[in-house]
């Protein structure tokens, strides 16, 4: 979504002055024309070390590299990979894609995060991965998720695509997986407009990524073009994180309030972390993609509706959130371990704002808040 009120300028994609030398330094020196050249090797490297991780691949979408994860990890036809029930569509369809059978567990109550125990239940001996997501700024418990995985040798893939830069109890979003995912494409927080990466600390993985890809000519490539653009806004992902986790505390001090929309982020997520074994003390740092808001019980699901439109009018970038899965494929598709209403529940409450609006400065993300607080009183007024 654009931000496009006149009174404030887009700031997403970032048009600063790293990104024009960087267009200019490809067309001056040709790279951008070439199958091969140094942007792509950069960017690995830097990739590789700003997680703490030995490999990556890079290729040409967040979405393709999920699939060559689930195909690093062995899955095919017989195959069960456990995931939330409140997830990226595509995840589902690439677990299919390979021939695996997808295993929907619930999320934590209220919140858009498996459930830990409930993903270690739903394991069985036709298991071949876990596959997780962090979204809308919150974080799986990734360390007791890895415990268990390295405890019963089950393939951990870790999707960052919406939290690149984010720490999870110390360590950074997408190092915790046997295989972590970014996404470069449009509107993400590292964008090239279509892009993403895998990474690993095994070279059998990366092996098995490797020789997938290379069949004749390279399936799923990312360009040196694309490379070239990501790498300084990797660069100044830290910088920006910590921009976009301040005007998230703007909002949540201007919204606190008000009874109909509870803004979900990791300051009601780190009890839960906790408990599920982090040690106390180790950085957890929050990346907003997108930044979720839940209608609260009080309220009927459907206020949402009411919500979106009076946002659109007001131009604040508010939409639905994501159907839960079992309610968009057909039951064929996929087992489902245990009841998913919670992840039903969300699906029909959850709203996220776009994280654009969050680095335009104080003024315009307060003003913004000014103006959510208001439409909100406007509705429950209205809803008496
Ligand atoms: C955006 C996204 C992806 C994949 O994105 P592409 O558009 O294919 O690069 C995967 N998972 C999640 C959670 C995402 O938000």
């Amino acid at each position: 979504m654009v931000w496009d009120r006149p009174d404030i300028p887009s700031v997403w994609p970032p048009a600063d002055e790293q990104l024009r030398g960087v267009f200019l330094g490809l067309l001056e020196d040709g790279s951008w024309g070439r199958y091969h050249g140094p942007h792509s090797d950069a960017l690995r490297l830097e990739l590789q070390s700003y997680h703490g991780v030995s490999q990556s691949v890079l290729c040409c979408s967040g979405t393709a590299a999920v699939e060559l994860s689930l195909r690093a990890a062995g899955v095919g036809p017989g195959d069960e990979v456990v995931m939330c029930a409140y997830d990226f569509k595509a995840n589902l369809m690439n677990v299919r894609t390979c021939g695996g059978m997808p295993v929907l567990v619930d999320t934590e109550p209220g919140r858009p995060v498996p459930d830990l125990e409930l993903l270690k239940a739903a394991v069985t001996s036709r298991t071949k991965a876990i596959l997780v997501s962090h979204l809308h700024g919150l974080m799986v418990p990734m360390r007791g998720l890895r415990e268990f995985c390295d405890s019963r040798a089950l393939v951990l893939i870790e999707d960052a695509c919406q939290n690149p830069g984010a720490m999870v109890d110390g360590r950074r979003a997408g190092a915790w997986g046997d295989l972590g995912v970014l996404s470069f494409g449009g509107s993400k927080l590292l964008t090239a407009g279509r892009g993403g990466a895998i990474l690993t600390s095994s070279r059998v993985l990366a092996q098995r990524i490797a020789l997938y890809t290379q069949r004749g000519n390279e399936a799923y490539p990312l360009s040196e073009m694309q490379a070239a653009v990501v790498l300084p806004q990797l660069r100044q992902l830290d910088v920006r994180n910590r921009q976009r986790a301040a005007g998230v505390d703007i909002l949540r001090s201007q919204l606190k309030e008000q009874r109909v929309l509870s803004l979900l982020s990791m300051e009601d997520v780190s009890q839960a972390v906790l408990e599920a074994g982090a040690v106390q003390g180790l950085l957890s740092v929050a990346a907003y993609y997108k930044v979720a808001f839940r209608v609260t019980d009080e309220f009927p699901a459907e206020l949402r509706e009411t919500i979106v439109s009076a946002c659109e009018a007001a131009g604040i970038p508010l939409s639905p959130g994501f159907a839960a899965l079992q309610t968009i494929h057909a039951r064929s598709r996929y087992r489902s371990a245990g009841v998913l209403d919670q992840s039903a529940a969300l699906g029909q409450r959850l709203l996220v704002l776009h994280h654009p609006v969050l680095l335009a400065g104080v003024d315009v993300v307060e003003g913004m808040g000014e103006r959510l607080a208001s439409v909100l009183r406007t509705i429950t007024g209205a809803a008496g």
